[in-house]
């Protein structure tokens, strides 16, 4: 896609409103982020994170190109997750104790549903009100859902981020996928159904234990028998490759795409959501372009031979940019409402409340690690320049 760098620069008609659009996204992160990190951060870490999604919301805004800014966010805030979480080798280098170990995750949360309503059941009836902590995550999870539904996938999820950001770094796919990938799209539903019962016969987080990468390095491996360990690692190795040179390869999502569970949880609560992409029949020519530039596989064809979008798009928009004829477009349950193409009254099209839902929401989930990450980046800078 050719960049047009002197027509933004002087797209008055759409600046301002670029302007109020970034401040709308940036008071409520803002907002969120110093609550969520507290005094016993700097304002200064919260307020940078703050700044940098109010600055992707601006130049979604002013530029019209969602998918290259909301990549952008979104990998930095897979980044932070990874620097804040993961490079706990780091802290024996440089002797600090900034670096912490993955927590429990969304992903885990979906495939333990049933543990967790039994849980719930058995505060319930034990009266311990001390108990009902958890419940909050249920109804954050809700929120989350009704607020941006399976944009979480493309906008704040950390898993999604360094998968989406890998895919984006070959100019060409190594190894074409084709329609045959699309046959097993299905797959993290079967996974789900699977981890659903495992979890609830073992009452244990089998995702966590068996397959997540992210808890390779951790205490999560089975201490007692070494076979176990062996299969663990083997299965955790695998989620790795397909994580990180599965995107690399195919330039496609695929670990999202077939081996998450919380993605085909989130494709079906989604339902739940407003937000779509939908195919203008008016406009598509049917040359595919679409198909081709969907890292999800959520474009197939439809009964009149055109494209559809599936349950499983997370409202990236890669396919709008591709688009030659400008044939898709986001809505609200389908409909056809507010399409204003420039000033203020773009403000009130779906997409930016898309945009908007999806920034705030990202950018607060954000907030529980990258001003941390902001910080820990910074001790390490500081460990260098004073060593030397
Ligand atoms: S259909 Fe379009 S918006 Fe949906 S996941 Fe695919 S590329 Fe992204
Ligand atoms: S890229 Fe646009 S015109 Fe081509 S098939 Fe997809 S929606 Fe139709």
């Amino acid at each position: 896609m050719k960049i047009h760098v002197k027509s933004y620069l002087t797209d008055r008609e759409n600046f301002l409103p670029a302007v109020a659009f970034c401040v709308a996204v940036f008071g409520p992160v803002a907002f969120f982020s110093r609550r969520i990190t507290g005094v016993g951060l700097n304002a200064f870490y919260p307020a940078a994170w703050s700044a940098f999604t109010a600055l992707a919301a601006f130049f979604i805004f002013y530029t019209r190109r969602v998918s290259f800014y909301r990549r952008i966010f979104f990998s930095g805030l897979a980044l932070s997750f990874l620097v804040h979480f993961k490079l706990s080798l780091l802290s024996k280098i440089f002797d600090s104790s900034c670096f912490k170990d993955t927590p429990f995750c969304h992903i885990a949360i979906a495939s333990s549903f049933f543990n967790y309503m039994y849980q719930q059941y058995l505060a319930l009836m034990s009266g311990d009100w001390r108990l009902w902590g958890p419940l909050s995550l249920a109804f954050a999870w809700l929120f989350f859902t009704l607020v941006i539904g399976r944009a979480w996938c493309s906008w704040a999820c950390f898993y999604g981020g360094i998968d989406d950001g890998l895919s984006s770094l070959p100019k060409k796919a190594l190894v074409k996928t084709g329609a045959l990938a699309g046959k097993f799209r299905d797959f993290p539903a079967a996974l789900l159904i699977f981890l659903l019962l495992i979890s609830l016969a073992y009452m244990l987080p089998v995702y966590c234990l068996w397959l997540c990468p992210l808890k390779m390095t951790s205490a999560f491996l089975d201490p007692g028998d070494a076979l176990i360990r062996k299969v663990q690692l083997g299965l955790m190795l695998f989620a790795l490759v397909i994580l990180l040179a599965g995107p690399l390869l195919t330039k496609k999502r695929t670990f999202c795409s077939f081996l998450c569970p919380f993605g085909a949880w989130q494709a079906f609560w989604g339902r739940l959501n407003p937000f779509r992409v939908v195919v203008d029949e008016g406009k598509c020519n049917a040359c595919w372009e679409c198909f081709d530039s969907c890292p999800m596989f959520a474009i197939r064809a439809g009964h009149d031979g055109k494209p559809e979008v599936s349950a499983y798009c997370n409202l990236c928009g890669e396919c709008l940019a591709a688009c030659p004829s400008g044939g898709l477009r986001y809505s609200v349950f389908g409909m056809k409402v507010g399409d204003v193409k420039t000033g203020f009254g773009r403000l009130l099209n779906p997409e930016s409340f898309l945009v908007f839902s999806a920034l705030v929401t990202g950018g607060t989930f954000g907030a529980l690690f990258a001003p941390a990450a902001l910080k820990d980046i910074f001790d390490i800078l500081l460990r260098i320049a004073t060593s030397y």
